[in-house]
């Protein structure tokens, strides 16, 4: 009797990279205080009145199996939110109902890649990327990008690791830099898509927390929207990360075999959330505004506070809850250094090293705790950084 080798090989053998975070867990469980900057969740709950849409429909009778793509009028609404904001024309049929982004990450990889299959990322990553792709059965290709270059993965990069890949995944605005992808890196990104034959996935997860702007979707490019599969989520432009509610926008032989795949998986998502989901949408881009609101606060404070500082440069971010902080003048690793200010000052952040080799020497702040204790923290982190300068 023993467990199958896949699940072994998801963690490819490493740490997760959540030390920290279970540090923190422990810390916290014995009654210390901790300023804790690592996960990327609200510090609000779900809005009640989605909680009393998605009651309303329960008591309704909603609590039988869903059907396995998604309700129609939810994948119309989907389909609507895409084309109004990409131009890109989008029926419902394009589009499948899944439980939250991550689900369809999986689900995804699953429809595109066969066992053995090279899918790529870009380095820095968000944690479970390269776990998602090889418990497909696929081995996972770092693309490395540079600090310097705010950590934009270019056409070049993606070429020379493209050699027996199938598939390119890409996130913008992105976790954990909290960058977001130009005009000319997405051209760069199609280009070389296209030329090396590959599928894009593009998690746009956080297309509603941007700072400056407009989203850019690289599936609107020229050319793009037959061989790109977007995956989307209420989790962080609606507060409703327990409700499990996620989606791919896709070419319409993907949408049917991630379709394929639900029916022999997760059977989709509860109708009642689904109905949640469709009041939470029809509530409009002033909601989500009023989301995102609290990390554009939080990014001023930390710009605010950093100014200036001789031991930390900002990479230069416009969206999602995440700061990337440059940290190697203090001559310190990532690890080193959050675990010290997690000692030493209570202050919980990532390592940037939990998100790949190119982050090494930097942090992750998430900003998600409220605005005084933000700043409480980023002052504290900042005084702490300067006294490690050599
Ligand atoms: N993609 C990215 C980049 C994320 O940061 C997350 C969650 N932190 C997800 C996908 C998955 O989110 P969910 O499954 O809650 O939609």
């Amino acid at each position: 009797m023993r467990i199958a080798n896949r699940i072994g090989h998801i963690t490819g053998g490493g740490s997760d990279g959540w030390e920290i975070y279970y540090r923190t867990r422990e810390m916290q469980a014995r009654g210390e205080r901790v300023l804790t900057l690592t996960i990327g969740e609200h510090d609000i709950r779900t809005d009640p009145a989605i909680l009393d849409a998605m009651h309303a429909s329960a008591r309704a009778g909603n609590t039988g199996y869903a059907f396995g793509p998604g309700n129609r009028n939810l994948r119309e609404a989907i389909a609507a939110r895409t084309e109004a904001r990409t131009g890109v024309p989008t029926s419902w049929q394009n589009v499948v109902v899944t439980p939250g982004g991550q689900a369809a990450l999986f689900a995804t990889h699953m429809a595109l890649l066969d066992a053995g299959d090279i899918g790529l990322h870009c380095d820095p990553f968000y944690a479970t990327y390269p776990g998602t792709i090889r418990t497909a059965g696929a081995i996972a290709r770092r693309i490395p990008t540079t600090s310097d270059q705010a950590f934009l993965p270019q056409e070049e990069a993606i070429l020379a690791a493209a050699e027996g890949a199938r598939t390119l995944l890409v996130n913008t605005p992105n976790n954990p830099t909290g960058v977001v992808y130009d005009r000319a890196t997405l051209e760069g990104i199609a280009r070389a898509a296209t030329q090396a034959g590959l599928w894009l996935i593009s998690d746009e997860v956080y297309d509603t927390q941007l700072w400056s702007g407009e989203h850019l979707s690289p599936r609107a490019l020229p050319g793009m929207a037959d061989r790109t599969v977007v995956v989307g989520s209420l989790s962080k432009s609606h507060a409703m990360t327990g409700s499990r509610l996620g989606w791919i926008v896709a070419p319409l032989e993907v949408a049917e075999a991630v379709t394929t795949l639900a029916t022999n998986t997760t059977y989709g998502v509860p109708a009642f959330i689904q109905d949640a989901a469709l009041f939470a949408l029809g509530r409009g881009e002033a909601f989500e505004r009023e989301i995102a609101e609290p990390f554009r606060r939080r990014r001023e404070i930390a710009l605010r506070v950093l100014a200036g500082s001789n031991a930390i440069r900002t990479i230069p971010s416009s969206g999602a809850m995440y700061l990337m902080l440059d940290i190697r003048a203090t001559g310190l690793s990532g690890d080193a250094f959050a675990n010290r200010l997690l000692d030493e000052e209570k202050i919980a952040v990532m390592p940037g090293e939990s998100f790949g080799e190119a982050s090494a020497g930097h942090l992750r702040v998430a900003l998600t705790i409220a605005d005084d204790q933000f700043e409480e923290a980023l002052t504290r982190l900042a005084a702490f950084a300067e006294r490690q300068l050599p």
